[in-house]
């Protein structure tokens, strides 16, 4: 900072926000509908709270500006997400989940004593786009990219969404990257930055789970998200 001491507040601050691209980082879910169940009882929206500051802390690095929406778990209305995005000047929009399964696959355990239902039906990561999205090119170009991150950081992704089952039947959009079209998510569909929804991983599958409760799983998803979004021009290199 010490080359810009010099600047006028106005000139520094002006600067700031033409250098710092402000990104939204969307917690899925809320306390009253948490989202999906973990094989050992943890909801979906405290992964997706745990995982929000450590992607924010990745894209700090790269000089960008991370802003949380939903964190506190009190985020009810999903159109309320991408109008906050933009109202904070969001560049892009990136929804952070982790994921279930379909019913048909679920299955009872005994964890401490209590019963809790799993899968270990599918495992991986999955990042969502829809065609509704005025910027769906852009949507894509940065998924593609971040999941070619979250790939070459050693993470596979989740083919269950294109099952031929009720509830699936996704179409891919960049197959050897995990992207699918979902075009109909709200978040998605109502918000007019690019915007991308990952699914962080299979909290029911019980394996999973474990390591996506690890902290270092958490810096490597949130590592990846920075590369990727490095690496379709969103945001800019890591600063040395
Ligand atoms: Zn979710």
């Amino acid at each position: 900072m010490t080359a810009f001491r010099a600047l006028p507040f106005a000139a520094l601050s002006m600067f700031a926000q033409a250098a710092s691209p402000v990104i939204a980082l969307d917690v899925g879910h809320y306390n009253e509908k948490p989202g999906a169940m973990s094989a050992r009882g943890q909801t979906e929206l405290s992964f997706n709270q745990a995982l929000e500051p450590i992607v924010a802390d990745a894209l700090k690095q790269h000089g960008a500006t991370p802003i949380a929406i939903g964190l506190a778990g009190d985020m009810a209305s999903l159109t309320a997400r991408p109008r906050a995005a933009e109202a904070a000047g969001a560049k892009f929009f990136l929804s952070l989940h982790h994921d279930s399964t379909q019913a048909e696959f679920m299955q009872s355990w005994d964890w401490q004593g209590t019963q809790r239902q799993y899968s270990d039906h599918t495992s991986g990561f999955s990042i969502f786009v829809s065609r509704l999205n005025p910027q769906v090119a852009t949507s894509l170009k940065c998924a593609s990219a971040i999941g070619t991150a979250l790939v070459a950081a050693g993470f596979h992704p989740n083919e269950s969404h294109a099952e031929h089952i009720h509830g699936e039947y996704k179409e891919w959009a960049d197959k050897a990257h995990g992207v699918y079209y979902f075009d109909k998510l709200v978040v998605l569909k109502s918000a007019s930055m690019p915007a991308a929804l990952l699914e962080s991983g299979v909290i029911v599958n019980r394996d999973e789970e474990l390591v996506l409760s690890k902290p270092e799983t958490r810096q490597a998803i949130a590592k990846a998200v920075a590369d990727g979004l490095a690496s379709c021009g969103m945001i800019g290199t890591p600063a040395v």
